[in-house]
């Protein structure tokens, strides 16, 4: 049976009239509404005299109708459907008591010769739309959780990496300690007291290993738990006490200390600022040239949001493979015997800059020196 045969034997009002869609019949030469079916008043919660024989505009809202946006949403799907014939939009709909809710508003134009007529076929997408939100919403929650469950495996192993690097660290002094000790026995007991003066200078050398270990670790996991107290103090004075610190170190090393423009009313921590310099100035001295003295720059440019700085040396460089490296727990580039350290004050430093929500770098060249460069944000 093909469909002119249907013609005559369907009633399309019924099918309109029950058709689950809401379905509205805009007449586009006069602007009105010319007919509604049952479902339409449902979906737009209207009666048939507030729509029949009206303009569309009068079931937007007062607040739509006033939205720029909004109303060329409206013209473009009129204009698209005047010439494509069809369009799709969605759109927020307000129920006579406020309340939201979302409709797929489809059209099409009607043929000729009754392409005046532009049918608006509405769909209420109200739960569909609310489930998406909250599918987004679950989402981000998810997202959160996530981060927090990566920050915490990331915590423990590194707590994991902390504690067995830490041990091993720990170990080799100790090692030599007993294995000297022994030695050093026989040593007395053989009245060898040349030899036994040789084995103690090695117990007291990994002696000392242990205590600047035990000394920087400590150091380092105050700090990780230490709460942030800023203030505002003079970086001058600051970095002046410190340079009568290290005034030993820079003695034997003929170092010169250089300060440029430092703010006299910084914002920081000042304990983990003083650590923070302390370890940068003094790896500038420790890692120097052979051939020059160590000159370590301390440079600050004051900006309107932020302090930026820059510790430069004169020493023996990084490569550039190794810039992320050393700030990671225990990281060392030199052996020991070449360069005294833990490799915990990189990592101290980082954790100093990340405190004060500030960034921190480096460039370098093998041969000529390093910067360091770190940013400190100013608190709001
Ligand atoms: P430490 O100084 O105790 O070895 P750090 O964490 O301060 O540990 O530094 C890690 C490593 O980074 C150092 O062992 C060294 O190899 C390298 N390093 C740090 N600062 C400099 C510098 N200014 N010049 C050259 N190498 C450096």
């Amino acid at each position: 049976m093909d469909s002119s045969s249907f013609a005559g034997k369907i009633d399309f009002q019924v099918l309109f009239e029950n058709n689950t869609d809401g379905i509205l019949i805009h007449d586009l030469s006069t602007n009105l509404i010319v007919s509604a079916n049952q479902r339409s008043l449902d979906v737009l919660d209207r009666a048939k005299e507030d729509i029949l024989n009206k303009s569309p505009f009068t079931f937007h809202a007062a607040s739509q109708l006033e939205d720029e946006a909004y109303m060329e949403k409206l013209n473009r799907v009129v204009e698209e459907t005047k010439k494509n014939g069809k369009s799709k939009a969605k759109r927020i709909h307000f129920r006579q008591n406020g309340e939201k809710t979302w409709l797929q508003v489809n059209t099409y134009l009607m043929p000729p010769p009754h392409d005046n007529l532009m049918v608006i076929v509405h769909q209420d997408i109200t739960e569909l739309e609310q489930q998406q939100v909250m599918i987004a919403q679950q989402n981000k929650e998810l997202l959160a959780k996530n981060k927090e469950l990566e920050a915490y495996i990331k915590s423990n192993s590194l707590l994991e990496n902390f504690a067995f690097t830490a041990a091993h660290d720990l170990q080799s002094p100790i090692n030599t300690m007993v294995s000297f000790s022994k030695f050093l026995k026989v040593s007395l007991e053989e009245k060898d007291y040349e030899e036994a003066m040789e084995y103690t200078e090695f117990i007291n050398e990994a002696a000392k290993n242990l205590k600047a270990l035990v000394k920087d670790l400590l150091a380092y996991s105050r700090a990780k738990s230490a709460q942030y107290n800023p203030e505002t103090f003079d970086l001058n004075n600051l970095i002046e006490r410190l340079i009568k610190e290290l005034d030993f170190s820079i003695k034997k090393s003929k170092a010169t200390i250089e300060l440029v423009n430092l703010p006299e009313d910084f914002i920081g921590d000042k304990i983990r600022i003083r650590q923070l310099l302390q370890n940068l100035i003094s790896n500038g001295i420790k890692f120097k040239a052979p051939d020059r003295a160590p000159i370590v720059q301390i440079k600050c440019k004051t900006l309107d949001d932020c302090w930026l700085f820059e510790v430069s040396d004169n020493g023996i460089g990084i490569e550039e493979k190794d810039y992320d490296e050393i700030f990671k727990l225990f990281r060392r580039l030199h052996h020991k015997k070449a360069f005294s350290g833990t490799g915990i004050g990189l990592a101290l430093c980082q954790n100093i800059i990340e405190q004060h929500k500030g960034r921190i770098w480096l460039k370098s060249e093998i041969g000529k020196g390093t910067t360091f460069h770190f940013s400190i944000p100013k608190p709001d």
